[in-house]
């Protein structure tokens, strides 16, 4: 089987001090938990910003700020986050790609999540489809729910996507669909052959949905964006526990980690 690419989300947008105290926030705080999590084996990093306050935010200066922190200390593959609902607008949203990062988040369509509402119109998908193709972005295909997949691929067919299509299913949000094997398979099922896939699962679904790529051939991302938890009712100390666990389960069945050098070989990034 290919080498397995760890992706770790540290922050997310959603996750807050609240719900655990060891969540990264500000831009030194989020490169020191990258490189705690490059050195432990992960190969993208899948990077949200917040403000002073902690809330989620899409200024392009912290993104500027965080993207050459970490830069500064490892080769770590980037994926900025193009997501967000409710004051942000869909200009802030291609802001994140004007850095040119590898990897970009690409929602796939729109969804009830949680108790918001996340819009990502056929007009924005195909902007944002666009904009990542004319600065080189690789969009990491994300995937709640089975009609997202067409989505992409009508973007595939008018040319503003290219294969090897990247999808990252997120298993477990609600709204979306549940983080079961059956899902999984399904959805793995219904992409183009010589497609690259990687699964989050979403709290408690994280550790199977794992479990589950590493045996079927796909990739894997943890983080605190997704759980906070290492196991029932333990706090992850550092994001970069999450990728030692996975370390350990890829030698356990047999899985080589990828190098982000390794894993952009794996994705066509050049
Ligand atoms: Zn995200």
């Amino acid at each position: 089987m290919e080498k397995l690419i760890i992706s770790v989300a540290t922050t997310g947008s959603i996750t807050s001090r609240q719900d655990t105290p060891y969540l990264p926030i500000t831009p030194v705080e989020i490169a020191d938990e990258v490189y705690r999590c490059w050195q432990a084996g992960a190969a993208i990093a899948h990077i949200h910003v917040r403000n002073a306050d902690g809330e989620r935010s899409m200024d392009l200066e912290l993104f500027k700020e965080t993207v050459s922190l970490i830069k500064q200390r490892c080769n770590i593959i980037l994926n900025l986050t193009t997501s967000g609902s409710g004051e942000i607008t869909e200009e802030q949203r291609l802001g994140p790609l004007e850095l040119r990062p590898e990897l970009a988040s690409f929602d796939a369509g729109s969804m009830n999540f949680g108790p918001r509402v996340f819009i990502n119109s056929p007009q924005f998908l195909e902007k944002l489809a666009a904009k990542m193709k004319q600065y080189h972005v690789k969009p990491e295909i994300e995937v709640f729910d089975g009609g997202m997949i067409y989505n992409a691929l009508r973007l595939v067919e008018k040319g503003l996507i290219d294969p090897p299509l990247h999808f990252q299913f997120v298993l477990g949000v609600r709204g979306g669909l549940a983080a079961t094997p059956r899902n999984l398979i399904f959805l793995v099922d219904s992409i183009p052959p010589g497609s690259i896939w990687s699964v989050v699962g979403i709290g408690k679904g994280q550790l199977p949905m794992a479990l589950m790529s590493m045996a079927m051939g796909g990739h894997v991302r943890v983080g605190m964006e997704d759980n906070i938890y290492l196991a029932k009712g333990v706090l992850a100390k550092s994001n970069a526990e999450f990728v030692e666990k996975m370390v350990r389960f890829a030698r356990e069945v047999g899985r080589e980690v990828a190098t982000p050098d390794d894993a952009r070989k794996i994705l066509g990034l050049t």
